[in-house]
């Protein structure tokens, strides 16, 4: 859902634990169902340029084929054999087997904001689905993309937090959903003419930081320059998170300065502990300082995500409790009227209250603003389409 909240490393500690969760929630490759699943074959996607050229290298290919493969992907946004003129006609389908394997398959596609709005829903090789969002505005156009197959942290408002947790995603997974999108928009496939992606955000399917090293490579790849990856910039990219303390102070020593979203969804830890469960763990004052330091180390605003729920958590007194906790702070709150979820009794509030709830925060100095929400026709909040496919049968 707008949590925020995906590959796999196939070695090394499970993320899920390695960030300390809680073993019920624990999202990272390691989750029981995780571990007996298949990893997602390797793409040049998941490796550094290094690794790319010792991949070519170990295939039995010069290392700079890696290269001109990367420019393929990357640059040209191509994984077509056909397209790669440069590389030797007799080695180019067995390079692009090995190392630019076809990760996601289109099962559906709807649009709606006159096409500018494109929600896919994509099959993985082991049948797990996962969606991603393009939207266009005026002067940006960001993917929304999901981190893992499912989601392990259980919010109880969120489709996908219903149905648990299938896998996350390998890094190359994460980046083919970029992929698809910038090649929608340079081919013009989208209305407003050809164009870049600039914005990414962590905000489809999945608790991004239970799947820490895959979500981390992903960025890399998505902010590296061509060869290396997609060249966006990485002040355009979002990592959100329910709030995984240890992998906030992780992220906060990359060296990046992506911005960091916490969906807090409530101030107080009584109804945080329901809303978000893993706030039994780490309650709402051990995130905020995690995302306080955040915020100090990358010189970052901090998006504070606050999904407004009728009668549950839109009260007076909680935008009041909320302005309190964040006063003096480098933050910015978004108001995210719920999508709600068919058959689902968190709805999203009354026009008056998130009215209400916005005046009280902006009258106490705090920056806000009410969420677009692009693409509620299209079952837009995450996990949505992909229950509503598993559910199409
Ligand atoms: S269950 Fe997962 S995807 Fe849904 S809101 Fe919670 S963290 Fe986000």
């Amino acid at each position: 859902m707008p949590s925020a909240a995906l590959p796999v490393p196939v070695s090394g500690p499970p993320d899920g634990l390695a960030a300390g969760l809680p073993a019920g929630l624990a999202g990272g490759p390691g989750g029981p169902a995780a571990r007996r699943r298949p990893a997602p074959p390797r793409h040049l996607a998941d490796l550094d340029p290094a690794g790319r050229r010792a991949a070519a290298a170990e295939l039995g290919h010069p290392r700079f084929r890696a290269d001109q493969l990367s420019r393929h992907y990357f640059g040209r946004l191509t994984d077509d054999p056909g397209d790669m003129t440069d590389l030797p006609a007799g080695t180019r389908a067995a390079l692009t087997a090995a190392l630019l394997p076809r990760l996601l398959t289109a099962e559906r596609e709807l649009t709606c904001d006159q096409g500018t709005t494109r929600k896919a829903l994509w099959r993985a090789f082991d049948g797990a689905y996962v969606e991603s969002v393009l939207m266009r505005y005026p002067d940006r156009v960001t993917m929304c993309v999901s981190s893992q197959a499912g989601c392990g942290m259980a919010c109880p408002f969120c489709a996908t937090g219903q149905a648990g947790l299938t896998r996350n995603l390998s890094a190359a997974e994460i980046v083919a959903q970029v992929v698809a999108g910038a090649r929608a928009l340079a081919s013009g496939e989208v209305p407003g003419g050809p164009g870049r992606i600039s914005n990414v955000v962590f905000m489809g399917m999945g608790e991004p930081l239970a799947n820490y090293a895959s979500v981390l490579a992903a960025v890399r790849r998505l902010t590296d320059r061509v060869p290396g990856g997609l060249g966006i910039s990485q002040r355009g990219i979002t990592v959100s998170t329910v709030g995984l303390v240890p992998a906030i102070g992780r992220l906060a020593s990359e060296g990046l300065s992506v911005r960091l979203a916490v969906s807090l969804h409530a101030p107080d830890d009584e109804l945080r502990d329901e809303l978000v469960p893993v706030n039994r763990r780490w309650q709402v004052a051990e995130v905020l300082a995690a995302a306080w330091a955040y915020a100090e180390a990358t010189g970052r605003r901090v998006s504070v995500e606050y999904a407004l729920i009728r009668d549950i958590n839109d009260q007076a007194w909680r935008a009041d409790a909320l302005a309190a906790l964040l006063a003096g702070q480098l933050a910015h709150v978004n108001l995210i009227p719920l999508n709600p979820t068919p058959g689902s009794r968190w709805t999203a509030s009354r026009p008056r209250d998130m009215r209400e709830f916005e005046a009280r925060l902006a009258a106490r100095g705090i920056p806000v603003t009410v969420r677009d929400t692009r693409g509620s026709q299209i079952d837009g909040a995450c996990g949505q389409l992909a229950a509503s496919n598993q559910a199409d049968g």
